[in-house]
This record gives C-alpha cells, sequence and structure tokens, in this order.
C-alpha cells in the first residue's frame, strides 16, 4: 500500500458559479486524490497580482494522499482542467474557475522545474495564511521554521479578506 502523505492544497476561483466550482474541485480531489480530512473556511479575497470585477473565494484543504507529489499536481492541473480553466499563457495572472495550489506536502522541500512546496508565496499572501491560521496554526513551515501564526503577523499583506457568508 502506498504510505499516507499529508498535503494542504488551496483553492480558489473568481469566476462565477465560484461556490460550485469550489465544490466540485473538492469531489475531485476526493474521487481521484484522497480523503479531505480538514476544511478551512472559505474566504472572500480581493485579487492578488491583478485587477478583475469579481472577487476570489479560496478554501484550504487538508488531504490525505497516497500519491507522491508530482502526481499529485498532474492530478490537480487535470482537475483544474476538466473544471474549465482556460490558461493566459503570455500575461501570466488570469482569472479562473479553479486554482489548486499545493501548499505544503508533509514537511517536504520540494525544488523542481514544475513544482515548489512549501508554495513559494505562501508567506506573502493573507489569502493563504488566514485559512492556514484556522486549520493548521501551529504548523512549522520547513524553509522558515515558522509556525502559520508567525508566518501571518510577520505579513506585510494589506489585501482585505473576510469570511464568506453563503
Ligand atoms: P499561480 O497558482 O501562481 O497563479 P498557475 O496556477 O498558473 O499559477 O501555476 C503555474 C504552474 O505553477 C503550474 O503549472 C505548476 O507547474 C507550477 N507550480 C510550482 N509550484 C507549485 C505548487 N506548489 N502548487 C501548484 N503549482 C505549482
Ligand atoms: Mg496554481
Amino acid at each position: 500500500m502506498d504510505s499516507i502523505n499529508i498535503a494542504y492544497i488551496l483553492l480558489g476561483g473568481n469566476i462565477e458559479l465560484r461556490e460550485k466550482y469550489l465544490k466540485d474541485a473538492e469531489n475531485e480531489i476526493a474521487k481521484h486524490i484522497g480523503n479531505i480530512i480538514v476544511s478551512s473556511s472559505i474566504y472572500e479575497t480581493e485579487s492578488w497580482g491583478f485587477e478583475t470585477e469579481t472577487p476570489f473565494l479560496n478554501k484550504l484543504i487538508k488531504v490525505e494522499t497516497g500519491l507522491q507529489p508530482i502526481v499529485l499536481l498532474d492530478k490537480l492541473l487535470e482537475i483544474e482542467k476538466s473544471l474549465g480553466r482556460k490558461r493566459n499563457v503570455a500575461t501570466g495572472y488570469s482569472s479562473r474557475t479553479l486554482d489548486a495550489d499545493i501548499i505544503y506536502y508533509n514537511s517536504e522541500i520540494i525544488n523542481s522545474p514544475s513544482l515548489t512546496v512549501p508554495h513559494p508565496r505562501l508567506h506573502l499572501r493573507n489569502f493563504v495564511l488566514v485559512p492556514l491560521c484556522e486549520i493548521a496554526g501551529l504548523f512549522i513551515h520547513p524553509v522558515f521554521g515558522k509556525t502559520s501564526l508567525d508566518l501571518f503577523n510577520g505579513c506585510s499583506d494589506t489585501l482585505k479578506i473576510k469570511k464568506y457568508v453563503q
């Protein structure tokens, strides 16, 4: 049997129906990746890095998986694709039905061409740190040696984030 790994995955999207895409993504993850053992609240955030009319919804999930990191990434990209995300290669950032990023994979440090874990910008973004503090406040970032709460307290991001009321 594959050994069980713990991955924290941040889901986000800013195209209607934002909530439906989050739900669909969770269903696909449960089917193809592994059990979702903890979920954060849904948060609504201003967009980061580009202007858009619809704010993002974000949700962090903690997943048990037998998949190795690169296989996990490939599955997430497949799920993004199956939910209809169109990438804009030219401009980098773009509106999206669903973005699924690997935030942590166990306490591993991975630097491969297609995958960097811990996610290289997680400590710069309230929309990652706030849900991380909610479900894994004492988890220690394996590169910085700091808890999620420490990272949040040291973060200068000013973008507004609030719990999303359904
Ligand atoms: P972003 O999530 O930064 O807005 P994309 O979702 O378009 O950008 O991701 C582009 C690429 O980032 C993916 O194809 C993937 O190869 C790479 N990548 C590197 N590290 C990670 C990670 N930890 N989680 C998800 N994707 C990652
Ligand atoms: Mg992504």
